[in-house]
């Protein structure tokens, strides 16, 4: 490992679209930035991989050379119900596909360009906060490390170490209606219409399927955890007995070629609310809650919320304001950008959780077209 500073302007914990955009975003304000990623880039992740075009601007002024790669466009939703009814509208704002196995390596080797320490495969055991943050971390080589730094930004995603060993509050909340999901991801060659995302119900889940880079598709589906258990874990089993009771996913998995290396799997999906600021660590995307994967922009949210992080930690680092006003203006900045739209998930999600209730929503939607779209608008952003 190369030589770790004494002491940052501020320390990540976590890799994913929110942790490297915050950093990369700090590095370039002339901070100084380590980042800690238990992998290796490149690596795949449960995602279904559509972005909505509210990203596309930002992710440009982050370095990557969306223009240059040939991604798909999406701009049309096929929506079906578990017994198989059908509606089709287009997207108001749409999106595209790519690959988190390329969107986060070039995002990584951005971060690496602007002078990030990026530290990968190293797990952040502990944070303690004393005036400054120490974070204590593992090693490659299985020794243990600690740094310091001013400011502390959580970007662990869904569920980490840390989560458990802080007991926050979200992982002891009662409601089961938004815990214990596993989600499933493939890569695959399919025969799906480039321009269209699908999102397949079925009975206690949903799978979506849109294209990504060099002609692929990504097909990935969220299911509650019982029906997999029940299932002693045969995935092949779940899609033959629950997934195909929807006569369009039985086609899609029939049809379609896995390519190798998948599928890729992980389990404990939690949606409950959760704090944005714990022990002065600022939460950030997924950490500081998580939209319901069926709106297709929680990769938005966790750019959009490493975007307003740094805004407050680099004005807080040049002295403009203390840190009890860069916390306080964080969470309150997240509440009014996120707060509504993560609520409408949820609620989305119990429509979508019940086979009747899906049915009805398909069903409605069929009839009544135009209630599609504000549905859909009230949990999308702007563009950023
Ligand atoms: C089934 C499913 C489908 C989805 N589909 C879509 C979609 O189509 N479109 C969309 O926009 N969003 C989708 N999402 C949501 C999207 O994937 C997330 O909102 C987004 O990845 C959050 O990014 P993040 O940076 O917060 O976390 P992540 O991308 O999860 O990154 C967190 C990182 O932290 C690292 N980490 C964790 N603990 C430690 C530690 N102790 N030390 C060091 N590193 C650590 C992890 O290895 C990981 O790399 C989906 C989610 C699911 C579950």
């Amino acid at each position: 490992m190369d030589i770790l500073q004494p002491k940052y302007d501020v320390a990540i914990v976590g890799g994913g679209l929110a942790g490297l955009a915050c950093a990369i975003r700090l590095r370039k304000g002339g901070n100084s930035v380590v980042l800690f990623e238990k992998e290796a880039f490149p690596f795949h992740r449960v995602c279904g991989e559509y972005i909505s075009m509210e990203s596309w601007d930002f992710l440009k002024q982050l370095g990557v050379p969306l223009d240059s790669m040939n991604l798909p466009k999406i701009d049309t939703l096929q929506l079906t119900a578990p017994k198989g009814t059908s509606f089709t509208t287009p997207l108001p704002l749409g999106g595209f596909g790519i690959s988190r196995y390329t969107l986060d390596a070039l995002l990584a080797a951005k971060a690496k360009e602007w002078g990030v320490h990026l530290l990968e495969e190293t797990k952040v055991e502990e944070v303690v906060f004393n005036g400054d943050h120490t974070v204590s971390f593992t090693t490659k080589g299985g020794g243990r490390q600690e740094v310091n730094a001013m400011v502390c930004c959580a970007a662990w995603g869904k569920r980490s170490n840390l989560d458990v060993k802080w007991n926050r509050s979200f992982l002891s909340r009662q409601d089961k209606r938004l815990q214990n999901f596993v989600g499933i991801k493939y890569h695959l060659k399919a025969d799906w219409p480039a321009s269209t995302i699908g999102l397949h119900n079925f009975k206690d889940g949903y799978c979506g399927i849109s294209r990504i880079e060099e002609g692929k598709y990504c097909l990935c589906y969220m299911v509650k955890a019982d029906e997999l258990k029940s299932r002693q874990g045969d995935i092949k089993r779940l899609e033959r007995e629950v997934l195909s009771g929807n006569p369009h996913l039985k086609k899609l998995l029939a049809e379609s070629g896995v390519l190798e290396g998948f599928p890729v799997t992980i389990s404990q999906i939690n949606f409950s609310p959760k704090t944005l600021v714990e022990n002065h660590v600022l939460m950030i995307g997924d950490a500081a809650g998580m939209i319901t994967p069926l709106c297709g922009n929680g990769m938005s949210i966790a750019l959009h919320t490493g975007k307003i992080a740094s805004d407050k930690i680099h004005h807080f680092l040049a002295g403009k304001t203390d840190r009890d006003t860069m916390e306080r203006d964080y969470a309150r900045e997240w509440k009014g950008q996120f707060a509504a739209r993560l609520r409408r998930g949820r609620w989305l999600q119990w429509f979508f959780g019940s086979t009747g209730l899906s049915n009805a929503f398909v069903g409605a939607f069929k009839r009544f077209p135009f209630l599609a779209s504000p549905v859909i608008r009230s949990t999308h952003g702007n563009l950023f």
